[in-house]
């Protein structure tokens, strides 16, 4: 075979001697080596001389045209001879084809990416490649690796918790007993730079997250000037913890706050469906259909829409609750809003007195935990509205980690999820930072 062949071929380190079809048309391509480093003694280094026998092993490659490629490789094995060296005999290895390995560099390579950049399912990209799962699944880890980058000192850290899947009940191996097991996660975001989702760990307790934080070192953890965090969450403690953060001012963003009287607005329709018809809401119910208007911010809706689902709720709920409820997350979310544009003391003043006060004068349980919330809070709230800085990033990072998870088909290992996300969440931003560079 000519020098074209294996030009063509292109994988460093082999030589091809021959092509030939076979009658399903799959191409048998015999390779020999050829690189004079694969002679040396992966145990002391130093280079054979003593054939000892050969052998044929058929690593996967890259498809190359329409049909199948079979690479054949004869290659050698050596004896090492150096005296102190108690490695016998070895095969002969290359930069893209290491011991032991099954599949080329570049094609794990294609695999990764495959993997990784296009987001597409492991199953799926192993069948299309024909190598098994765990090796596709290997790639992409070496993939994402390389290309993830431990986290850059950020000035605002939100922690925030996700639900990996349903609560179900375990047996534990120890006692035998069966525990209902919560899967949740906490995840560590960039909410004042780019960088997006900096880790996660297991659980969503203080102790988790002290010792996520304790991993980080030092400059990272200093660098912390803001931690935004669930008021109802038990992230709190955990951020108190003494020379944690050292430089940190514990905040609640605003996300949180609305996202608790979205909430508070939910139970009450809920349970007033429960006392008027003595059973869960369906489509057949005013107050289930217009659920969604009930937590679209009134600026987003339209006058028609805003009126339908208001006098709806006035004719189906006489005690009103449901509106009083929806109220006093309108009445919060103009508060917030006040602070947040810099608006006067005396007006910030007047908003949130007339929030607990409606809050208090309703008398319904949620609104008046959802005001106790906000007053015990609000030196964290106001510390952060005045800031300036949003948490867009929150927000986005947990449609991310559904979207993710959705492609994945569900993950049964959590490492596994954890990278998988963290590598989607920060890809955007490496695709910028590449197109600076290039
Ligand atoms: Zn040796």
């Amino acid at each position: 075979m000519d020098d074209a062949t294996t030009t063509l071929f292109g994988l460093p380190g082999l030589r091809v001697i021959d092509v030939h079809h076979l009658d399903d048309g799959t191409r048998i391509v015999d390779v020999v080596t050829d690189d004079d480093g694969a002679r040396v003694c992966p145990h002391c280094g130093v280079a054979s001389t003593s054939r000892k026998g050969t052998a044929i092993t058929r690593p996967k490659d890259l498809p190359y045209g329409d049909d199948r490629i079979m690479v054949r490789w004869n290659k050698s094995r050596w004896r090492c001879r150096e005296t102190g060296c108690d490695r016998a005999t070895f095969t002969e290895a290359i930069e893209q084809i290491p011991a032991r390995a099954r599949v080329t560099g570049r094609l794990r390579s294609r695999i990764g990416a495959a993997i990784g950049d296009a987001a597409r399912s492991v199953a799926e990209v192993a069948a299309g490649f024909g190598v098994s799962w765990p090796t596709a699944h290997q790639a992409f880890i070496d993939h994402a690796d390389a290309l993830m980058t431990e986290p850059a000192p950020v000035r605002v850290l939100g922690i925030d918790e996700t639900r990996r899947g349903k609560p179900r009940w375990q047996r534990c191996p120890a006692t035998g007993k069966w525990v209902r097991v919560d899967p949740w996660d906490t995840g560590f975001v960039d909410l004042g730079g780019s960088q997006g989702l900096l880790g996660q760990t297991e659980g969503r307790t203080a102790a988790a997250v002290v010792a996520w934080l304790e991993a980080q070192p030092p400059a990272f953890r200093a660098g912390v000037e803001y931690v935004a965090i669930d008021p109802a969450g038990v992230y709190a403690k955990a951020v108190r913890t003494q020379g944690l953060l050292p430089n940190a001012t514990l905040v609640v963003d605003r996300f949180h706050l609305v996202k608790l009287a979205n909430d508070a607005v939910t139970q009450v329709r809920r349970k007033v469906t429960w006392e008027l018809k003595d059973r869960r809401g369906g489509k057949a119910d005013p107050e289930w259909a217009n659920r969604k208007r009930l937590l679209t911010a009134r600026e987003r809706l339209s006058d028609k829409s805003f009126a339908r689902m208001w006098n709806a709720m006035i004719d189906e709920d006489p005690s009103h609750r449901i509106l009083m409820a929806y109220i006093a997350k309108e009445e919060l979310r103009r508060l917030l809003e006040t602070v947040e544009a810099g608006g006067d003391p005396h007006l910030v003043r007047h908003r949130l007195h007339r929030f607990f006060l409606w809050c208090a004068d309703s008398q319904i349980p949620e609104l008046v935990t959802l005001a106790t919330t906000v007053d015990t809070w609000w030196p964290q709230i106001n510390a952060f509205l005045e800031t300036g800085i949003t948490n867009a990033g929150t927000e986005g990072y947990n449609r991310l980690v559904k979207a993710v998870k959705r492609s994945a088909c569900g993950f049964r290992n959590t490492e596994n999820s954890r990278r998988r996300i963290r590598f989607h969440c920060t890809r955007r931003q490496r695709a910028a930072a590449h197109q600076f560079s290039c």
